[in-house]
């Protein structure tokens, strides 16, 4: 499956006086390509392969003092709009032939500059640098407002001025998933509420907090003190490490699995998904270490925000200040249990009446803002 996902890009003022340039030799290039076919084809000589149209056009062309501007661009973008020259061609013979169903499909046509612009790079004309922004070669770094993350590597790119001026580029990002059907938002929307009692607090549904863990981290305390009363250069020593990094690898596997077992179901299961924006480090600063618990809450969230983008589920993060708690989800005051009493606190009653299971509570009032957000969030794109 294909995915495509737009971003808002800023190109710098130099960079947009080069990218006019680079949309201008790929156009001409297109046409001069049409041009050279439509010639052959008007004194009868045989079809020029793309091969050759290619070193016509790109290689010789920028040899050509009518041409040499062409060098310039960066060829990848030259050379891709040569493709969709051949691909029209394509196109357009089967058709003519009737090897292709549907509509008869016209010739080519010269390209004129309109308002939106475009610009193909397949995967050897740009990079993803660290830092986020886009490398183009012969334009350099592009810095990029992402919206979401890529779900894997993009195959191709597209840079796209629209007609009010606005750059984005389009990424395809190719996946072997299947798209997942689409639910009822209203019926299937859900906040989530991470790590209290439960594991997770859905929807009508919680995920219980793996024993595993528990038993898990008691053998990995056991095996570290055997490790730090160990000599040093001793052959327990060596023992006791190898028994360290042992059940460390079997916390990681089973923390992946169950990872992946319960975020693929929820985006099964719903067609967006709203995440308290936990601060895994705050969290550990309390009473406690940070646990492997915590660990792999951090891990979940990124996992589940990552499948959402994956396969088009909604995502929103709600803010960590948000009391969702504390707030009556019926009358809307915070009056509701705070800090380290709410931990123990499983039933509260509101000034309203309203008697709430904290985390069913919580959850509803997740779900709300969430959906504010995601609500939002569409507004301004
Ligand atoms: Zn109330």
């Amino acid at each position: 499956m294909k995915l495509r996902y737009n971003e808002r890009i800023y190109p710098t003022p130099s960079q947009q006086r080069n990218l006019a340039r680079f949309f201008g030799c790929a156009r001409v290039v297109y046409n001069d390509g049409l041009r050279a076919r439509r010639g052959a084809f008007h004194s009868s000589e045989p079809y020029i392969s793309d091969v050759t149209l290619q070193k016509m056009v790109i290689t010789a062309g920028k040899k050509t003092p009518q041409r040499q501007w062409l060098k310039e661009a960066s060829s990848v973008c030259l050379v891709q709009s040569l493709q969709d020259l051949h691909a029209a061609y394509r196109n357009f013979l089967a058709s003519k032939r009737g090897v292709r169903h549907g509509p008869k499909i016209a010739p080519p046509r010269m390209k004129k500059k309109t308002g939106r612009q475009t610009l193909r790079f397949t995967r050897n004309g740009f990079t993803l640098r660290e830092n986020g922004r886009l490398f183009i070669a012969k334009l350099g770094d592009v810095e990029v407002r992402w919206s979401r993350p890529l779900p894997s590597d993009p195959s191709s790119v597209t840079i796209i001025k629209d007609p009010a001026g606005r750059y984005f580029a389009s990424f395809v990002v190719e996946t072997d998933d299947r798209p997942l059907p689409e639910l009822d938002l209203d019926q299937t929307e859900t906040g989530i509420d991470l790590g209290l009692s439960s594991y997770a607090v859905l929807r009508g549904r919680k995920i219980a907090s793996p024993k595993f863990f528990r038993r898990q981290e008691k053998k990995l305390r056991r095996a570290q003190r055997k490790l730090s009363r160990a000599q040093k250069g001793s052959n327990n020593r060596r023992k006791a490490k190898l028994a360290v990094a042992k059940v460390h690898a079997r916390i990681a596997d089973r923390r992946r699995d169950f990872i992946e077992q319960e975020t693929t179901r929820i985006v099964r299961e719903s067609q967006a998904v709203y995440l308290e924006d936990l601060n895994v480090k705050g969290m550990a600063k309390g009473t406690r270490a940070k646990s492997l618990h915590d660990h792999s809450l951090g891990m979940f969230a990124r996992t589940l925000e990552a499948k959402c983008a994956r396969y088009g589920r909604g995502f929103a993060k709600v803010d960590r200040y948000f009391p969702s708690t504390q707030m009556c989800s019926a009358c809307g005051s915070v009056q509701g249990p705070k800090g380290l009493a709410g931990l123990s606190t499983r039933r509260w009653v509101c000034c309203c009446g309203s008697v709430h299971d904290r985390d069913e509570n919580a959850e509803l009032n997740i779900r709300r803002e969430g959906r504010r957000l995601l609500a939002a969030g569409h507004a301004e794109r």
